[in-house]
């Protein structure tokens, strides 16, 4: 197999968030995610480049009767109870044109009729697999609310990305939760990067957790972990939901550390021509609301990304894939 450039998007809108900031505090980059999806369409049908999208089942919603009448009966018990978005909806709008911020049906008719891309999952509600008090039994009541709501859209949910990246692939106590996946009809799902200081344990605390922070804001701009790059095929041989593993996250713009864009860039360029030269898969994500503000800031430094692709694709025959049309070619890489 040749490399493959792989991004998926965590669309959310302040589904992703909720716990953390109010819609005000966060308000440009949110009210500015339907302007984000136009232009990632536009530039992706420019340089050809496929999209994931990884989506929150409440944003299928078309109004609040029918957000209602899809939720789960089982829904999660977390501990710390401001982990559920379920309280939340006593307060939200009617609908997507009342409240943009909790409903999406239009962008998510806008993505799947351009027909280049996928529309995934991230689970119903922004599900957290790592907090405690929740249990395997409500996410699979979860995953199944995830793909009932998108099915009257003729849209089939085939992969995931799990909230907070909380899934670690090779331990025994997530297991139950990629069986579920698996029983819906769930092909793949994105994994931690390979690097440590990425792949700790979530909700744990860690000494040294502060250090590892500064190491990921570092290995945005510096090499410090590599290129994070992967041989997927060899990776998933014994997998029944491939692990497409996480290359880098695209941070959002920064005014404070301008001066380092560049670098930023430069980092995520020469990955994927580690990528493309070594037949390897490079996996990009963000959240679409890290683009809302400074908009064309983050939008020049994704066409200086594209480019790079367009040349990678030309030269190496790298190719840029979603998700799931990636985790097909493994399988049939399997059956040769
Ligand atoms: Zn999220």
């Amino acid at each position: 197999m040749n490399g493959h450039f792989v991004i998926s998007l965590d669309y959310e809108i302040h589904w992703g968030v909720f716990d953390k900031k109010t819609v005000d505090e966060y308000k440009v980059n949110l009210e500015n995610v339907g302007k984000v999806i136009d232009r990632l369409l536009e530039m992706s049908d420019k340089y050809g480049v496929k999209l994931t999208f990884s989506t929150v089942g409440f944003l299928f919603a078309e109004n609040k009767t029918e957000l209602l009448k899809q939720l789960p009966e089982d829904k999660p018990t977390y501990l710390i109870e401001n982990f559920s978005p379920y309280p939340l909806l006593d307060a939200i709008g009617e609908n997507e044109d009342e409240d943009p911020f909790h409903y999406a049906l239009s962008g998510i008719k806008q993505i799947k009729n351009n027909g280049n891309h996928e529309i995934g999952t991230h689970t119903f509600c922004h599900f957290y697999c790592h907090e405690h008090g929740q249990t395997v039994e409500q996410f699979d009541a979860d995953i199944e609310a995830a793909v009932r709501i998108a099915k009257p859209l003729d849209i089939a949910i085939e992969s995931i990305v799990f909230p907070r990246n909380m899934i670690d692939a090779n331990k025994a106590i997530d297991q139950p939760y990629l069986d579920v996946c698996y029983k819906h009809g769930i092909k793949s799902f994105r994994g931690k990067e390979k690097a440590y200081i990425y792949n700790i344990h979530t909700t744990k605390f860690y000494h040294g957790w502060y250090l590892f922070k500064i190491l990921r804001l570092l290995d945005t701009y510096i090499n410090v972990t590599g290129s994070n790059t992967y041989k997927v095929e060899e990776l998933n041989r014994n997998n029944k939901v491939y692990n497409l593993p996480s290359s880098r996250l695209m941070r959002a713009y920064s005014s404070k550390l301008k001066f380092l864009e560049p670098l930023k860039v430069r980092r995520i360029k020469k990955a994927m021509t580690h990528a493309a030269k070594h037949n390897e898969m490079f996996h990009l994500w963000w959240h679409p609301h890290n683009f809302g503000a400074q908009m064309d800031e983050n939008f020049k430094n994704l066409e200086a990304i594209f480019k790079t692709y367009k040349k990678l694709n030309e030269s190496y025959g790298f190719q840029s894939e979603t998700m799931t049309g990636l985790s097909n070619k493994i399988k049939l890489s399997y059956q040769k």
